[in-house]
């Protein structure tokens, strides 16, 4: 049966670097929504063109596009073994589609690692942060800076600075975490699915221990 994991913490966690080497680890597929909006940014689609409106202010996007962009996602055939799933659900109606979309699969949330850091914390990595655009590779100036500065170390592809990592909107970010995604928490904790992981430690520790949590 297909594994699903949720990665759930605020921005600047570094879920989407752990997500990259969970699914190394794993043979599950690494799910961003983030990633996928950028993309589609990218390819200047109409979809893309919406969820910049929001992204650019630190808003969310509509759950409706959203639901259906994973939808679509996860009905691809490399999903068939399970999905690591990053940046989504981030308000309790993404939540409740994922359950039901996983069940059409015959599946569900298996189990919701939880990483948590103070927000200066969060504030100090968003700052420092650079990306990749091929495969959305994340490296941080201070804490994990690649190997040639600007370069990815892992496709070589040149590495950017998100327009939403600015500070008044990564401000703003913070505060919609707080607020529409918090509830999260609660509703995994009490399906009895939610690990805590201390966020604030090296990043080496965070995989080790997502990984040991992972295996429970
Ligand atoms: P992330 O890369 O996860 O930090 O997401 C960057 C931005 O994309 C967010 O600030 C939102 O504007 C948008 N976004 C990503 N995932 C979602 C989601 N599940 N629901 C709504 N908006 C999202």
């Amino acid at each position: 049966m297909a594994t699903y994991i949720v990665l759930l913490g605020p921005p600047g966690v570094g879920k989407g670097t752990q997500a990259v080497v969970l699914a190394q680890a794993t043979s599950l597929v690494h799910i961003s929504s983030g990633d996928l909006f950028r993309v589609n940014i990218k390819n200047q689609t109409e979809l893309g063109k919406l969820a910049k409106s929001y992204m650019d202010k630190g808003e969310l996007v509509p759950d409706d596009v959203t639901i259906a962009m994973i939808r679509d996602r996860i009905s691809q055939p490399d999903c068939k073994a399970g999905v690591i799933f990053d940046g989504f659900p981030r308000t309790p109606k993404q939540a409740q589609a994922l359950e039901k979309m996983l069940g059409e699969l015959g599946g569900h949330v298996d189990v919701v690692p939880y990483i948590t850091a103070d927000e200066q914390v969060l504030i100090e990595r968003t700052g420092g942060r650079w990306s990749c655009r091929a495969q959305g590779h994340v490296y941080h100036e201070k804490f994990n800076p690649p190997k040639e500065a600007g370069v990815c170390d892992v496709d070589g592809s040149v590495l950017y600075q998100r327009d939403d990592d600015k500070k008044e909107t990564v401000a703003n970010r913070i505060h919609v975490y707080f607020e529409q995604t918090m509830p999260l928490v609660d509703y995994y904790h009490k399906a009895g699915k939610l690990i805590e992981i201390d966020g604030a430690k090296s990043m080496e520790q965070v995989t080790s221990d997502l990984l040991a949590a992972l295996k429970k």
